[in-house]
């Protein structure tokens, strides 16, 4: 039999990594099972439902490259079907109408509140008798279905938590459609996963109570029952639901910081599953080889951005010039010193981001750790300064590499290295006596890519250029005194 399985969100909000995870772990295992991964749109609460959340749902999912096999299935255009099903089981007896206002029941809950006993329904309309029932319904009242929930206990084996057993008795008459029409959660997600074949399903572990309550409608309509695994949470370093306080958290803000989709959905699958051994950067394809459900963990896990960083920055390492390339554009297109006419020449563009790479952790990172490349004026590193510009020789040093560098033929990394060395050699100090200062005035930080292959990118005369600036601007450098530009 085909594996089936299927993610469900309400477009009631934003897609946020709780969602995404679930998503992707339906997503593995129905690729390992070669079965079929299916998109439904939960959209009966008009209320609440928008059309911007589906797009901005869909939206994540595309980028994530979680694709769904089939079309989309649309609650909101199923109406029909829940009412019809409804009514069967009306019919059957399996269900009852509800004729009780909501300030009735409100009322009804608030003296069982009083009483310390359990806010559950009545049964009064189920008390009713079948003329005065007619005569309820030859009126027009307003009226809801509800289920009637058999005696005895639920029980389901989830594939992560194992048996779980509920009393019928704890579970209410719950409805399963509204009086205006619409189907509860509950009832619509059975109609749809049976309609759709679903065959496991896979979601978090707040749906827990609803279980029992879609086994039971399972058993009233004499379906199969699909198997069950509910996830544990994703909770912040402070072991609280995981919120805005600890950083973005819907999917979207997670590409305008920089996060690679293929980062960011290797670390969500190992929020909770480990494919073995020490195991962190995985491809898609091994993880959709090695997922299995039953191996996911049953406790919460803790979302660290420290990890998701260090993750994106190995992706970021990896990934082939020319994409990242592009995906840097739109991040360099976002910054005012940004000129369109950099565009005309991607192959300095494409080594200087291959030379700088290693040190971005999203590419939000990339403009600030390029500008140099492209911008002359930049300000100096106040400490940097006052750490290696103290001694008046490394002026010295810097009109000796200067003067060096007029002449010097073949401008390259090793040649560049040879004059430095040199030079440092000659005036009797370290090579990083001269290394620091170069550094700064080529780039203003006291922390970079290699100095020698940075030069021979920068280019010769802008690289003399830029020894000359730094030699105006701080000669006679005292500490506190001498105004400069600054970072
Ligand atoms: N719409 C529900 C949610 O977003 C789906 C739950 C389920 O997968 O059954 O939580």
């Amino acid at each position: 039999m085909e594996v089936r399985l299927r993610f469900a969100p309400s477009p009631t909000g934003v897609l946020h990594v709780g969602g995404v995870r679930t998503a992707i772990y339906n997503f593995l295992y129905a690729k390992k099972m070669r079965g079929k991964f299916l998109l439904r749109i939960e959209d009966t609460d008009v209320e609440r439902s928008r059309e911007e959340f589906i797009d901005v749902i869909l939206g994540g999912l595309r980028w994530l490259k979680i694709e769904w096999d089939e079309e989309i299935i649309f609650q909101s255009k199923r109406l029909e079907i829940y009412r019809k099903y409804a009514e069967k089981l009306i019919r059957e007896k399996k269900a009852y109408y509800c004729f009780c206002l909501e300030e009735e029941l409100e009322e009804e809950r608030k003296i069982l509140r009083l009483e310390k006993k359990p806010t559950k329904y009545s049964r009064k309309c189920l008390k009713r008798s079948e003329v005065e029932i007619k005569k309820l319904l030859s009126e027009n009242r307003e009226k809801a279905i509800r289920f009637l929930v058999p005696e005895g206990e639920t029980r389901f084996v989830d594939l992560i938590h194992g048996e779980i057993v509920f009393k019928n008795e704890e579970i209410e008459d719950f409805i399963i459609l509204r009086s205006d029409g619409t189907p509860t959660y509950n009832f619509a997600c059975v109609i749809d996963d049976k309609d759709m074949g679903i065959t496991h399903v896979i979601r978090g572990d707040d749906h827990i109570s609803n279980t029992p309550k879609q086994i039971l409608l399972y058993k009233a309509f004499g379906w199969k029952i699909p198997e069950f695994a509910h996830l544990p949470m994703i909770l912040g370093p402070d072991r609280k639901k995981l919120s805005k306080r600890h950083g973005a958290t819907s999917v979207i803000e997670f590409k305008e910081e920089g996060f690679l989709p293929e980062a960011l959905f290797n670390f969500l699958a190992l929020l909770g599953w480990s494919p073995g051994g020490d195991v962190e950067i995985i491809s898609r394809e091994e993880m959709i080889e090695k997922f299995d459900i039953r191996d996911c963990r049953k406790s919460a896990s803790i979302f660290d951005r420290q990890k998701l960083l260090w993750m994106n920055s190995e992706y970021i390492k990896r990934k082939d010039i020319n994409e990242l390339v592009e995906l840097s554009l739109e991040f360099l297109r976002k910054e005012k010193w940004w000129k369109r006419e950099y565009e005309k020449d991607l192959d300095f563009l494409k080594k200087v981001i291959e030379l700088t790479r290693e040190r971005a952790k999203v590419l939000r990172d990339i403009p600030y750790l390029i500008d140099y490349f492209y911008k002359d004026d930049f300000g100096y590193d106040i400490e940097a300064v006052e750490r290696y510009f103290a001694d008046p020789k490394v002026f010295e040093g810097l009109e000796e590499v200067k003067g060096e560098f007029e002449t010097l033929e073949v401008w390259n990394e090793e040649e560049i290295e040879k004059v430095v060395r040199k030079v440092a050699d000659n005036l009797g100090e370290k090579h990083a006596f001269l290394i620091h200062p170069l550094r700064i005035a080529l780039t203003g930080r006291k922390v970079g890519p290699s100095l020698f292959k940075l030069m021979e990118l920068i280019g010769k005369e802008r690289c003399i250029e830029r020894i000359r600036r730094i030699i105006k601007e701080l000669w006679g450098y005292i500490p506190g005194k001498t105004e400069f530009k600054k970072i």
